[in-house]
């Protein structure tokens, strides 16, 4: 084996007495053998989930530990939730993909980065922070999917961890969703390659990507590659998927002006109608001692965003201070299309196919006008915030 191969020293064996075995052993009976990878000589397989493209040996396990190599067989997770919640949509947030409408999210364990922010560690660093301990919902897709139309939802999302890490489950459950008429979209870090993003196409309607900054050395210390990050959202914005974009800004990571303006720049070179969500951080895991990013900081991203090309430009995560940017307004004429505040959709004027009912201009988006106009009038204030799902 080649000595620089970073995955092979950084994968761990299996079975390993760490504290995070008991968990580990419950995951390993949840799995079946995956799709996206490839057999190699002596036991070794290729996983191409994500922009890793770990080599993993027969008993160890990928970077993001939910994967593994047993017998030169690649087992992957399967027929388990790892947090399930009804969200509105624009939690995850979406603002042109069926506005006022809720999203049944699941997660899962596990991740493919280790960013020391995430607002989702429980979960997400699973089998790597011995601190991340929450257990496995067996559960088939047929089941998820029938609470997903009993609490009202019209998409299905993976979030909460990296949803690529585990495609295969999350196309069984997409398939299904389907089946009952309903969109489907991921959240994800975007460490994407081409493969799984082929895999995904013909199930997933809207996705996420989450650009954490532009700055190559940061994206390391996060445990991925900002290059790979910028390759994923041109491909997925040449592929047709649905694409918005969301950087949370992290006072003294990635909250310089000059990065605001590398980050819109490209974004804007790829598209000037993709969305792209500033939004302000709250100190959790192990950056606690940073502060709340202030609301100016959202503002002067947004201008930014504007001064860089972008049409729609939004800030999140502090609802009601950072002005008019929560609403969508007409990028020909100004008219205001979408009022919200935080996840609450207020107004909504589009017309029926998805234009400005002023001047006419095309407002890119998956929009369904009757779907959030019911979703409007039959979820108020209270049933729109996000609430935990019984399983059973
Ligand atoms: S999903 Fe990514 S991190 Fe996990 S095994 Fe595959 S390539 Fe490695």
């Amino acid at each position: 084996m080649p000595k620089s191969d970073p995955v092979l020293t950084q994968s761990r064996r299996r079975g390993a007495g760490d504290a995070t075995e008991t968990l580990g052993e419950a995951l390993a009976q949840l799995t079946k053998e995956g799709e996206l990878y490839e057999k190699l000589p002596d036991g070794k397989v290729r996983c191409y989930a994500c922009g890793h493209r770990c080599l993993i040996l027969d008993g160890y396990d990928g970077i993001c530990r939910v994967r593994f190599n047993r017998g030169g067989t690649l087992f992957v997770p399967w027929n388990y939730f790892g947090a399930l919640q009804c969200d509105p949509i624009e939690k995850k947030p979406f603002f042109h993909a069926l506005p006022g409408t809720l999203a049944m999210s699941f997660g899962m364990l596990g991740c493919d980065l280790h960013c020391g922010y995430c607002q989702n560690w429980v979960t997400s660093q699973a089998l790597r922070d011995p601190m991340s301990t929450a257990p496995p919902i067996p559960m088939n897709a047929e089941r998820f999917v029938t609470l997903a139309v009993e609490n009202g939802a019209d998409t299905v999302t993976s979030t909460y961890n990296e949803p690529l890490i585990t495609s295969e489950w999350g196309v069984e459950v997409f398939k299904e969703a389907r089946r009952r008429g309903l969109h489907t979209s991921y959240v994800s870090n975007g460490n994407g390659t081409e493969e799984v993003l082929d895999y995904i196409r013909p199930w997933v309607d809207f996705y996420k990507v989450d650009l954490k900054g532009f700055d190559d050395k940061d994206y390391r210390q996060l445990g991925g590659k900002l290059d790979n990050v910028l390759k994923t959202i041109e491909m997925l914005c040449a592929k047709g998927f649905w694409l918005e974009i969301v950087t949370l800004f992290v006072p003294g990571f990635n909250d310089g002006e000059d990065e605001m303006r590398q980050i819109a720049r490209f974004l804007a070179g790829v598209s000037r109608d993709i969305p792209w969500h500033c939004t302000a951080f709250h100190p959790d895991y192990k950056m606690a001692d940073r502060d709340y990013t202030r609301a100016r900081t959202l503002v002067r991203a947004c201008e930014i965003g504007k001064e860089e090309g972008l049409r729609f430009v939004y800030a999140g995560n502090l609802p009601g201070k950072a002005g008019d940017w929560e609403n969508t307004r007409c990028p020909n004429c100004g008219e205001l299309l979408i009022g919200r505040s935080g996840f609450m959709v207020h107004s909504y004027r589009l017309t029926d196919d998805g234009k400005c009912p002023k001047c006419g201009t095309v407002i890119p988006g998956r929009w369904d006008a009757a779907k959030t106009r019911a979703a409007v009038e039959r979820f108020g204030a209270f049933d729109r915030m996000p609430r935990a799902v019984r399983p059973y």
